[in-house]
């Protein structure tokens, strides 16, 4: 009798889940893991807005299994200690697990497997998330690819790849011992936050069935008209299937073939090129990280390193934190992010340019605070996020073009829904002061919003200066030795 232990980690799903369908076809039974070990991911563990997901999406997890006859063992402690210790237990002669692609991630699982090897237990790995895993696609000179455009012309072709696989029709279970080592419950592992800070988390439902939700109502509606619908941050015009990706309860291979069927029988052909290649910087990102491990810390440009950024400036931080810059889209991008635990695309990059340019702060604190509370937090999409913002990252937008608030605002939020929504001290803003009510300061004043923390126009002349100076800097010190 073969026994498996099926370890779950960010494929909190039962539908195209490699590692259990691999699990259930090869052996006689099965147990399904989840090893809560949040100190070997170092300073990149989850977020508070993360962990939020993390419990609900559990708890999810274990009834689809319950749902089936089975259960989720949850345990804590090292993740070599919990699998050797449920693989005794459970008398199991092999493990299954998809991987995972941060840097970190890779080397503890690679020790892992290694480990479990040496005792004897079979380790099988698996692609659950990617259509093209990092290392996969290089460049016809074998290199990794640094820019996006040609990098996805490669993976397009190969998106094709895989049908997503079903449900297994039987899960042919096998328990745990209730006293194994580590054991303990989704509760107990304190995910949720003290205060409860995530009441306005409203509109997600973590987990496989929501994530099904989310793609369905994309499907209805949204996809026909994202190219217009995806700027436009006061509807629903993206998918919002960011933290359902994230944790792997729906892969990209899941979302082509429903988007294609749901095509198929509303005998609609909605155009779904650009939604897929926004899944393809997803794995651009990660490809990026994998190859580049440092891009979550480090400037993806050396050549950035010289960039004079201001001093660290805590009073404008807090108050870009707080949505309280006093520039109308960024607040509301951030009192959005403090409610929803997400942002929408345009207003993301629109937070990031003022901190990183307006304000000539780091992008290292926004990309820690977003790490924080986001409940959609990824460390390759993040970074890469920051990094392409900011000027410093691979394909990064030309430092020189920086956003200007107010006219983004008015072009992506014309009447403002937007920011009423988010600052209820504009709610009832005349015309243009809806973006820009510095311009009538009485009746600023009479409003209780704050002024603006930093005056849009000198402080683009600043940042261009310094972008300037990093150029005669870079051209003084001579071309840079040949690699
Ligand atoms: P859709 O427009 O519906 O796109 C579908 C999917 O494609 C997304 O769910 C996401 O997985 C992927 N995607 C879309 N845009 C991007 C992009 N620019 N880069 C990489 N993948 C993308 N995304 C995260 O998932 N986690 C992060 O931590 C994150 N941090 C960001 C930080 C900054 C400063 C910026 C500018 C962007 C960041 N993004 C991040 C990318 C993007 O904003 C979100 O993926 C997107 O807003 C999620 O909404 P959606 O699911 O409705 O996207």
């Amino acid at each position: 009798m073969s026994t498996a232990i099926v370890w779950f980690r960010r494929d909190l799903r039962l539908s195209d889940n490699p590692a259990l369908h691999a699990a259930v076809a090869s052996c006689d039974r099965v147990v399904a893991l989840y090893a809560h070990a949040p100190d070997e991911e170092g300073e990149w563990a989850p977020g508070a807005a993360s962990r939020w997901w993390l419990h609900h999406s559990l708890e999810a997890l274990d009834a689809s299994l319950r749902e089936r006859g089975a259960r989720l063992h949850v345990v804590q402690g090292g993740s070599l200690a919990c699998l050797r210790s449920a693989v005794a237990a459970a008398g199991a002669d092999s493990v299954y697990f998809n991987r995972l692609y941060e840097p970190h991630l890779v080397a503890r699982d690679a020790a892992i497997r290694d480990a479990l090897e040496a005792d004897g237990t079979a380790v099988h790995a698996f692609n659950a998330s990617l259509w093209s895993e990092p290392g996969d696609i290089v460049t016809k000179q074998g290199e990794p690819y640094r820019v996006f455009t040609p990098f996805w012309r490669n993976l397009r072709t190969r998106i094709d790849g895989r049908s997503p696989l079903p449900v297994p029709s039987r899960l042919p279970v096998s328990d745990l011992p209730e006293d194994i080592a580590g054991r303990t419950s989704i509760a107990a592992l304190g995910l949720l936050p003290d205060r409860d800070w995530a009441r306005g988390f409203v509109d997600w439902t973590p987990g496989e069935r929501g994530a099904e939700e989310m793609l369905g109502l994309f499907a209805d509606d949204a996809v026909a008209h994202y190219t217009e619908g995806r700027d436009l941050p006061a509807r629903h015009g993206t998918s919002r299937l960011s933290p359902h990706l994230h944790w792997g309860e729906i892969s990209p291979m899941q979302i082509l073939a429903f988007l294609r069927e749901h095509a198929g029988k509303r005998r609609k052909s909605a155009d779904i090129e650009p939604f897929l290649r926004q899944l393809g910087w997803r794995e651009f990102a990660q490809h990026l990280l994998f190859h580049f491990p440092n891009t979550a810390k480090e400037n993806f440009n050396p050549a950035f390193d010289a960039f004079r950024w201001a001093k660290r400036d805590p009073h404008a931080l807090r108050r870009w934190r707080e949505g309280r810059t006093g520039i109308p889209i960024v607040d509301a991008g951030m009192r959005e992010l403090w409610a929803t635990g997400w942002m929408h695309n345009r207003v993301r990059m629109l937070v990031a340019s003022l901190l990183t340019k307006n304000l000539r702060q780091h992008w290292l604190p926004g990309e820690a605070w977003f790490w924080d509370t986001l409940v959609d937090a990824d460390l390759a999409n993040n970074a890469m996020g920051w990094q392409w913002v900011a000027g410093s990252g691979a394909d990064a937008a030309p430092y020189f073009r920086i956003f200007n608030p107010v006219t983004q605002s008015e072009k992506f939020d014309p009447d403002g829904a937007y920011i009423r929504r988010w600052v209820p001290e504009l709610a009832d803003a005349p015309g243009r002061l809806v973006h820009a009510p510095w311009e009538d300061p009485s009746w600023l004043q009479r409003t209780g919003y704050p002024p603006p923390l930093v005056d849009l126009k000198s402080s683009r002349e600043a940042a261009l200066m310094a972008y300037r100076n990093l150029r005669a800097d870079r051209a003084a010190a001579g071309p840079a030795p040949a690699a």
